[in-house]
């Protein structure tokens, strides 16, 4: 029992040298107390995650099954998610041999099965891998391999990669290790010219160099806070060797490539549009690693990334399964947002149709279904709240006036 009510029970300072005196049932406590017994917390929890391999638990399913999980998420993109499915699990198969390995003395080493996907922007390429690292319940950062360049220019350490993967796991060094991290626009970096040694290459093949030590597997010395590496930061050391590198960027241009490989023109002026939009979705389905490398990325980085597959261009019918089918569809979210302000919304089968199209008329693809709804809907959430309505119907007339009005119109892609 303190002896002085108006004292620390901890510290023993007196109420004057404090800020705040907490009372507790026979006793107080300061804030610096509070502080020191918060730090003390922290560290003995973090010990504690590295016995128990760490907060993050691994769950591991069968290809089939996290093919399932995702078919929750995404819709089609069959071919990319069969392919991930296969090469998640087999990464986290060889993390599970890892150790016992180390137990049995085999030597049989499993190679790492970095992905790239190929796709154009808004058909899912992130949503995959964000959905992948739900379902792994792994530590998961997207990174854009645009604000890189190589170290010594304007511009962040390809080290800042690991950062994000520590931030996003409160810096447990252990979690991040198992992490996946998603590098968004890795077509960005591109070698720009055939011939690299013209003029530097600040951002693009000097980037892909430094890239290749963070995906093959080594000790990184990773700057915490992000940024450039400034000699007074303290690095924190991390192994990358068991994180899974996944890659996206829509590698614009490269259906040509792929068409000058497999002999096919796809460029003709009497080509119907229809027969050449098809062509283009058959084509990307054979890119592979030499596309890859005409295209500008470094052999050595693709020797790094083995795993290559494709996303589909997204079409009028999966746009509208986009709307509503997907766990987190976008109907099933603003009709839980009406729902909760008590408000029943019904929308149309015609409204459906009338935002797939503009989304494809305005080539706004599925991100744009958002903003689509979103202009639709803003009156009426604007409005709705503050009025006694129960139901609220939209229909296709309130939609094209709402379309109309908002600015959406401007977003318009000649
Ligand atoms: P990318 O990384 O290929 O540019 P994203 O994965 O960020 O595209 O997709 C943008 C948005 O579009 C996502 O938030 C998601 O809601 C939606 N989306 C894209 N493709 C699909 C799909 N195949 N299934 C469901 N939603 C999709």
């Amino acid at each position: 029992m303190a002896k002085n009510p108006l004292h620390c029970s901890f510290c023993g300072r007196s109420r004057d040298e404090v800020k705040i005196l907490i009372a507790g049932q026979e006793g107080h406590i300061c804030e610096n107390c509070v502080e020191h017994a918060r730090e003390i917390i922290d560290q003995e929890l973090a010990v504690k995650d590295d016995r128990t391999t760490t907060s993050f638990k691994l769950t591991v399913k069968k290809p089939i099954e996290i093919k399932k999980f995702l078919d929750e998420y995404a819709i089609g993109q069959d071919e990319a998610k069969k392919v991930l499915a296969v090469a998640v699990y087999n990464h986290y198969k060889r993390l599970q041999q890892k150790t016992s390995d180390l137990n049995t003395g085999n030597e049989v080493e499993i190679e790492k099965s970095n992905i790239v996907m190929v796709g154009e922007t808004g058909t899912g390429k992130t949503l995959l891998a964000k959905s992948i690292a739900r379902m792994l319940n792994v530590p998961f950062a997207i990174v854009d391999a645009t604000v890189f360049t190589e170290a010594g220019y304007v511009g962040e350490d390809v080290e800042s990669i690991l950062t994000r993967l520590l931030q996003v796991c409160n810096y447990d060094v252990a979690a991040a290790e198992r992490g996946i991290v998603y590098i968004d626009e890795i077509d960005k970096i591109a070698r720009k010219g055939d011939n690299p040694s013209i003029t530097r290459d600040v951002s693009g093949e000097g980037v892909q160099q430094g890239m290749l030590k963070l995906l093959e597997g080594t000790d990184v010395l990773v700057p915490p806070q992000g940024g450039r590496k400034h000699p007074e930061q303290k690095l924190i050391k991390i192994n990358t060797q068991n994180i899974l590198f996944i890659c996206g960027g829509a590698f614009d241009g490269i259906d040509k490539i792929i068409a000058r490989r497999v002999q096919t023109n796809t460029i003709g002026f009497n080509v119907d549009k229809e027969l050449q939009d098809n062509m283009k979705k058959n084509l990307l389905s054979y890119v592979n690693a030499t596309d890859l490398k005409s295209f500008g990325l470094i052999p050595e980085l693709l020797g790094r990334l083995p795993v290559v597959t494709h996303l589909e261009p997204l079409d009028a019918t999966t746009l509208r399964a986009i709307l509503t089918e997907p766990k987190n569809a976008l109907i099933k979210q603003y009709t839980k947002l009406f729902e909760l302000e008590g408000i029943e919304l019904i929308i149309e089968d015609d409204v459906l149709d009338f935002m797939v199209e503009k989304a494809m008329e305005y080539k706004l693809g599925a991100r744009g279904l958002r903003s689509i709804c979103e202009g639709i809907l803003t009156d009426a959430m604007y409005e709705l709240p503050s009025s006694k309505e129960t139901q609220f119907t939209l229909d296709l007339e309130y939609a094209k006036r709402n379309f109309d009005k908002s600015k959406l119109s401007l977003l318009k892609v000649a």
